[in-house]
């Protein structure tokens, strides 16, 4: 048995948020997320040189889906490491590495139908273009079932965990079940307390897949998402508070189906509030928190459930 690799979080401020990138000291140093454009020197080089490593030793950038807060920091450290660090993500989520216009064209296709901010869609252009320090093409596409060598013989596997977006991957460090999700374990959402996934039959495959199938050891979560009663996760969950949070997203997911779709089976209303033409749902569900902050989860998600519904009835 060899002995575990360390696993530190590295943080860097953006806004209301905190961004969590985190490194794998391996032979070969893999950094998960990327954070946005300014991350990378602002918030990882500090936190590696006191830790005694070197960002330009990075030689895995390995990305869990292809939100602007997690392959913003990508093109501006891969850079930083020579441009031979592996750039890592899942073939369905790499047009978001590779194209700023790609964001604004999943915003216009998704939220935005809901969102009536007639400046909604140059809001992202702009933020896409402030934060995301280059496109690129990826270096390594996957599809999930890989296994990547980061040198010695530590190894991370990659499994396919769709439903917050297309792409989303865990990685998983094999033979100590650290598990990197990203942003699908929400539990009760982030800043915007509500979950958010575009998929959401897929989202709850994934989270019972993790739950039952890879059953981490520590969780690593892309932000500090909320239990029901508002506290704060971390983002390294032990094996209780991941097997807690990955119940949780499940129960909550069950309860937001559940009035969602009798909501779309009687038809929509269009109405007044915030939250038209889904008004029916937050009142339901106890959601009084502004549903057109961005990334605007409860729209996503909603779109999510309109889309099932149209699909299968
Ligand atoms: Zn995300």
């Amino acid at each position: 048995m060899r002995q575990d690799v360390a696993i530190h979080p590295l943080v860097s401020p953006w806004g209301r948020f905190g961004l969590y990138s985190f490194f794998i000291d391996a032979p070969e140093p893999a950094i998960v997320d990327t954070g946005i454009a300014s991350s990378p020197a602002e918030g990882m080089a500090p936190a590696l040189a006191a830790l005694g490593r070197r960002i330009e030793d990075v030689r895995w950038i390995l990305l869990t889906h292809g939100h602007i807060d997690h392959v913003g920091g990508a093109h501006a450290l891969w850079e930083m490491t020579g441009r031979r660090a592996q750039v890592v993500i899942h073939e369905a989520d790499a047009p978001l590495l590779r194209s700023r216009r790609a964001h604004v064209d999943e915003y216009v296709a998704g939220r935005g139908r809901y969102l009536a901010d007639p400046d909604g869609a140059s809001k992202v252009e702009a933020a896409g273009n402030a934060v995301i320090s280059g496109e690129m093409e990826p270096t390594l596409l996957v599809t999930g079932g890989e296994t990547l060598s980061l040198g010695g013989d530590v190894t991370v596997s990659v499994h396919a965990i769709p439903g917050h977006t297309p792409g989303a991957v865990a990685y998983v460090v094999d033979g100590q079940n650290d598990v990197f999700v990203g942003d699908a374990v929400q539990a009760h959402g982030a800043a915007n307390f509500f979950p958010g996934y575009e998929d959401p039959f897929a989202a709850r495959t994934s989270l019972e897949y993790l739950r039952d199938e890879v059953r981490p050891r520590h969780l690593y979560l892309g932000h500090p998402y909320r239990r029901a009663d508002g506290t704060p996760y971390g983002v390294e969950l032990d094996a209780d508070e991941a097997r807690e949070a990955l119940q949780g997203s499940l129960d909550l997911e069950a309860r937001i189906r559940d009035s969602a779709q009798q909501r779309l089976r009687a038809g929509l209303q269009q109405t007044d509030s915030p939250y038209s033409p889904f008004a029916g749902v937050a009142e339901e569900l106890g959601y009084d928190k502004d549903p057109s902050l961005e990334p605007s989860p409860f729209f996503t998600t909603m779109n999510g459930y309109a889309k099932e519904h149209r699909t299968h009835g």
